[in-house]
């Protein structure tokens, strides 16, 4: 059952300002593909659903200084469209055009992506391997910016308290030449489900040296999982089959699959991983060569 009061502040300060009057009673409700369902299983109760699809301000993506900024109400469809995005964030492009089926991706948004807090939302696991940030902002006029993995505090659980505060933008750092990125997902069936797996990642090189490596990783934990050990070891070798090869047997030894009904057997999961990061650096070296 959907909660009783519904509202539709046009900016940023209206929306704050009525998550404060209601004391933890509101909820921000963006396309609603989660929120919804979690209201019809009880498991979440707000009496005001503050929608915030009416904020000119969190509309639109835009270049900003080096940094690609998407405002919180860009959705999926939006996200896997975009000319910039295309350009320059490759792998959300990719990420977005998986999420759900098109009635879904054309609600959704990218920032609720993050905000509901799935293990291996499409959107926050590309974001995590580009280097995003979030904006969020608070009713006292407080503004902090955190992390893709810091925004996770735990298992379906946000480091937003969406009763009490607002996610405005996303903030991707550019690719610029020499820049490449690329997203990897096994599923069951083609739409309307989460990944059994899926891999993101981000190079940057000189020539054929890589200078720098991002690998995200999920499922495998409450958050999506950067892979540390194999991007150092990336960091400064000449891009060839056997070092990415070496880098994804350090990003298997890392991830700790469960075995799961829904998403395969962990021994499925460690056997296709390293295809999948081997897959996702050759895309992503091939795209900063201008693949
Ligand atoms: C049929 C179906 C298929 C799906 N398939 C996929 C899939 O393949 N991959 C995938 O990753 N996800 C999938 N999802 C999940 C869902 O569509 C995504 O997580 C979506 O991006 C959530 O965005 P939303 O705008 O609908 O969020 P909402 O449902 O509006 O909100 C989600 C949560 O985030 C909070 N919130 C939203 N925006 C903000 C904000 N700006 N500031 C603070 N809090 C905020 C809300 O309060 C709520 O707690 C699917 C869902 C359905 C129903």
């Amino acid at each position: 059952m959907l909660s009783q009061d519904y509202v539709f502040p046009r900016t940023v300060e209206s929306a704050l300002a009525l998550l404060k009057e209601y004391g933890g009673k509101a909820i921000i409700i963006a396309g609603g593909t989660d929120l919804v369902l979690l209201e019809a299983r009880k498991k979440e109760t707000s009496a005001v659903l503050v929608d915030i699809s009416h904020i000119p301000d969190l509309c639109g993506i835009r270049e900003e200084e080096g940094w690609i900024v998407l405002g919180a109400n860009v959705t999926h469809s939006e996200a896997a469209f975009s000319p910039l995005i295309r350009q320059k964030a490759l792998a959300l492009a990719i990420a977005s055009g998986k999420v759900g089926g098109r009635q879904i991706r054309n609600i959704a948004t990218v920032a609720g992506n993050i905000v509901a807090g799935h293990p291996a939302g499409d959107a926050a696991v590309a974001l995590t391997a580009l280097g995003a940030t979030c904006v969020i902002r608070s009713p006292d006029g407080a503004r902090r910016e955190l992390g893709m993995p810091e925004m996770y505090a735990g298992l379906h659980v946000s480091a937003v308290d969406c009763h009490a505060e607002l996610l405005t933008h996303i903030r991707i750092p550019a690719q610029g030449p020499g820049e490449g990125s690329s997203y990897q997902r096994m599923e069951q069936r083609k739409a309307l489900s989460l990944p059994m797996l899926c891999v993101g990642a981000r190079v940057a090189m000189n020539g054929k040296k890589i200078k720098s490596a991002r690998i995200a990783i999920a499922p495998v934990g409450p958050r999506p999982q950067r892979a540390t050990e194999a991007e150092d070891f990336l960091a400064g070798k000449t891009a060839s089959p056997n070092v990415f090869a070496k880098a994804a047997a350090l990003a298997d030894k890392h991830a700790a699959f469960r075995t799961s009904a829904v998403r395969g057997s962990s021994e499925f999961r460690h056997a296709v991983l390293p295809v999948f990061v081997v897959r996702a650096l050759e895309e992503a070296v091939a795209r900063a060569a201008g693949a």
